[in-house]
């Protein structure tokens, strides 16, 4: 409030996170059956509200035989095939007043056809309280810089732009330093450069986006001073790259998993390398091919029910994602806990004898091999493997030829590989990037 100076009187919406956020700091520490309980009282709620007022779900429900009564595990598990096809019967026809105004999300996703939904202003809220959580658990020094590289989806920033502050909603509550903006979609060496200018203490970006710095930045030995961590988003963080960014900036990386659909999913530890879910805000299942709740250990799909979408409720939301679940995690939280992120079926090596996984890059056995500026793996069939790259320039036949055995020993399968050799750097038209995708099934 204007004129106070101490103690500071935080506006409406101020006060209403730190509300959120005191409540947050509590349920991170309860049990596990207490927590689901919690959950349970908000699902109930929003399957009736569901049933009442959203088409998809009645006509769904009624003709699969769900009532308000059905056990939870015996609700349908809805496919991002099946939201697309629903359109607008997905929109609650009378989502509660109390939630606030009604927006429209719009999701790109790699996987081509986007997806509309709806969200309300609790939602946005939600949104909020759980940026700030991100924050408070690495307990980052607001009075220092941003730097944000991402994708410039909605043409909103024109390239570059510096603002006064984090903006919301971390400028809501705190006195902050200034934050830069870039498109990512930008070759790595004037990222890298515009970095090194900034001299930011923080930066958020994309996995692709910091490995192309990172190897800029250990061709050039241009290194940006005064980083303390980079915190990335919408792609897959293996340990490969945590190491190469450790190894070439000397600083951590901080992940976070979320969609535009659901907000955030997971969030990292902030004692170790495991994401704990945002539980809440989502009731998440983790799935095994026969549909049993995986054990610590195990990989699953996830599965997720949103609790506070009342406009578009997701309910039994196939993510297409697959996770590891871990046990109880050593920082004490009682938050479910996975410890890996193993990203989409697609993005699986389906192996000559049948296994299917996501294959492990140990970039540094090809990198040195040939002039390699950006490398991708498309598997044809069960035995094709398209290698796409962007080279520095062309290569020579025993270059190819080195680069063929080298990748049949690290993927463990006789392939036929196919080079196509492209001009452009590798992306897909919202800047996110897979390293390798699985184009058949088979
Ligand atoms: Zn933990």
């Amino acid at each position: 409030m204007p004129g106070i100076i101490w103690p500071a009187l935080p506006d409406r919406t101020a006060s209403q996170i730190l509300a959120a956020i005191q409540q947050l700091n509590h349920s991170q520490w309860i049990g596990n059956s207490e927590l689901r309980q919690l959950q349970h009282d908000n699902l109930r709620l929003l399957l009736q509200h569901a049933i009442d007022t959203v088409p998809f779900y009645k006509r769904l429900y009624s003709d699969v035989g769900v009532t308000e009564k059905t056990p939870w595990e015996q609700l349908p598990i809805i496919s991002r095939l099946q939201i697309q096809d629903a359109g607008k019967a997905m929109f609650s026809l009378s989502p509660p007043k109390s939630h606030g105004s009604i927006n429209t999300v719009e999701t790109s996703g790699t996987s081509g056809a986007p997806l509309r939904l709806l969200s309300s202003s609790v939602t946005k809220f939600m949104w909020m309280a759980f940026t700030l959580r991100e924050h408070l658990w690495r307990q980052r020094d607001f009075s220092k810089k941003l730097a944000v590289i991402r994708p410039d989806e909605e043409d909103a920033y024109q390239q570059h732009v510096e603002h006064h502050n984090w903006g919301f909603p971390v400028s809501l509550i705190y006195q902050t330093g200034s934050m830069a903006y870039t498109d990512s979609m930008q070759p790595a060496d004037i990222l890298l450069k515009w970095l090194c200018k900034q001299k930011p203490a923080y930066l958020l970006t994309m996995p692709t986006v910091l490995r192309e710095m990172l190897y800029q930045s250990e061709r050039t030995g241009l290194r940006p001073k005064g980083l303390m961590e980079v915190r990335t988003l919408g792609e897959i963080v293996n340990q490969e790259l945590r190491d190469f960014c450790f190894q070439v900036w000397k600083v951590p990386i901080v992940d976070i998993f979320s969609s535009r659909e659901l907000g955030y999913i997971a969030l990292q530890c902030p004692k170790t390398d495991n994401y704990h879910i945002q539980a809440e805000s989502l009731f998440t299942e983790v799935l095994n091919e026969q549909g049993q709740v995986c054990q610590a250990g195990e990989t699953g799909r996830l599965v997720v029910t949103a609790l506070h979408n009342f406009a578009s409720p997701l309910i039994r939301y196939e993510t297409m994602d697959y996770v590891e679940v871990a046990g109880q995690c050593e920082c004490g939280r009682g938050l479910p806990t996975i410890s890996k992120i193993l990203g989409r079926e697609r993005n699986f090596l389906v192996h000559p004898d049948g296994r299917k996984y996501l294959p492990t890059f140990q970039t540094e056995k090809w990198m040195g091999l040939a002039p390699i500026k950006q490398i991708q793996f498309v598997q044809k069939s069960v035995l094709l493997l398209e290698v796409r790259i962007l080279p520095a320039r062309q290569f020579t036949e025993s270059e190819e030829q080195n680069l063929k055995t080298v990748l049949c020993e690290v993927f463990d399968a006789p392939f036929d590989i196919v080079f196509n050799y492209v001009d452009e750097p590798l992306r897909h038209s919202n800047g996110k990037f897979e390293d390798f995708r699985c184009d058949f099934k088979p």
